[in-house]
């Protein structure tokens, strides 16, 4: 049984405002399912998990590892696959920090990501002399797997690229990709920060060895919640980022025994109520139905891409709705990026980001500084775009009469 747009829509108490919130791809509204499961675990077992024994530690525990199987759920993944992280770029850290990756060793990525999966590898290249090699070079931000081929060499450990463009809204080729790194025994992480929630996400079928993905976007989950896959077989090769209370058998004074993953990535008290409500998070979208979630956001997309029919607008990224998430980014000619979403936001209560969206090595790329973007989700009405489109319409023609 799916839940219905208005069902949907009367579940998220911000909506009431009467914005029209087309920013999703910075984060997502809450719904209040979502908002009780972390007030029962407030009002009901607000203790901590994995400690003690009294029943509200136990429940605290038995919810917060429950989340985990929901997580695993979604992405087609196993529970022991699953370390909770803040947000996508912890999880993406704890995959850059917690390879052992060496001096000469190779990672690939791609001009188009977000800066939470350029950074990370900026730091191993100058802090371990790992050697970083960025490929891409459409005009579409798409992906081609053979610049990947081709730069690789026989010290190349990982490749990591984005599912989803955050910034001008590209599908990627992720399963072609996570194939060629299989086939050429590399690693493969894949920035899922877009398309988790938004779309049908299978590790096996992507084939990929991570996966880092939100709790705050396409899942509808709480802010500070995200999480790492790490297949079965390599969770064993990742250090975690923090170390200390919660995750030991047994401690000496100079050395400890530790337990397994993915408990291991759990040291100090986690964001409980967070991790309670992402797995209530889970269980909601997967209440809609993931597809009909990623069908609805298509329909909403073709919708407002019909704002590229302003001579004074211009959309960047593929047309090809098969190649594109829903994220529309454009310009105005005249006015800039912040200009835009000002004016919406004036005229209409028009909730959309401005600016270089933490990709600026794709805008340069465009050689543009930056963009408006509007990014949807399930809950957003037609009306809503229609009222965009229309509003877009408006401030381009009279920018066309100056
Ligand atoms: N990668 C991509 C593609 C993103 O869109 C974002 C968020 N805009 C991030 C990484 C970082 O996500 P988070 O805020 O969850 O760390």
């Amino acid at each position: 049984m799916t839940k219905s747009v208005d069902e949907v829509r009367a579940d998220i108490p911000f909506l009431r405002t009467g914005i029209i919130y087309l920013d999703n791809a910075a984060t997502t509204p809450t719904p209040e399912p979502v908002i009780e499961a972390m007030l029962s675990y407030y009002h009901e077992f607000s203790a901590n998990v994995g400690r003690g024994l009294h029943r509200a530690t136990r429940r605290a525990t038995e919810e917060f590892e429950a989340a985990r199987e929901k997580v695993a759920r979604v992405i087609g993944a196993k529970p022991s696959e699953i370390i909770f992280t803040k947000n996508t770029t912890e999880a993406i850290n704890i995959v850059a920090r917690g390879l052992d990756l060496k001096k000469g060793d190779k990672v690939i990525t791609s001009l188009f990501e977000h800066h939470s999966n350029l950074l990370p590898w900026q730091r191993l290249e100058k802090e371990r002399g790992v050697r970083l090699e960025v490929v891409g070079s459409s005009k579409e931000c798409l992906l081609d797997p053979v610049e990947f081929e081709v730069a690789m060499d026989k010290n190349t450990r990982l490749i990591t690229t984005h599912h989803v463009s955050n910034a001008i809204g590209s599908i990627q080729p992720v399963e072609e990709i996570g194939k060629l790194a299989r086939d050429h025994e590399v690693l493969y992480l894949v920035d899922a920060a877009q398309s988790v929630g938004h779309m049908p996400v299978d590790v096996r079928r992507i084939g990929c060895d991570f996966l880092a993905a939100p709790g705050h976007k396409g899942l509808l989950g709480p802010q500070g919640t995200g999480f790492l896959y790490a297949r079965e077989d390599k969770i064993f090769e990742l250090e975690p980022l923090l170390t200390g209370g919660g995750i030991v058998e047994d401690v000496e004074l100079h050395g400890a025994k530790l337990v397994d993953p993915p408990q291991l990535f759990d040291a100090g008290t986690p964001n409980i109520p967070g991790i309670i409500g992402l797995g209530k998070a889970c269980e909601y979208v997967m209440d809609i139905g993931i597809d009909k979630i990623a069908e609805r956001e298509k329909k909403l997309t073709e919708r407002m891409l019909v704002i590229g029919k302003y001579s004074q607008v211009e959309v960047y990224g593929p047309m090809n709705l098969n190649r594109r998430g829903g994220v529309v980014s454009f310009n105005i000619s005249g006015l800039g990026p912040h200009e835009v979403a000002s004016m919406l936001d004036e005229l209409a209560k028009i909730a959309i980001r401005s600016g270089h969206h933490c990709a600026q090595p794709t805008f340069r790329h465009l050689k543009i500084n930056g963009t408006a973007r509007a990014s949807v989700h399930y809950f957003n009405l037609e009306t809503e775009v229609e009222k965009f489109v229309e509003l877009v319409g408006q401030i381009a023609r009279e920018m066309g009469t100056l």
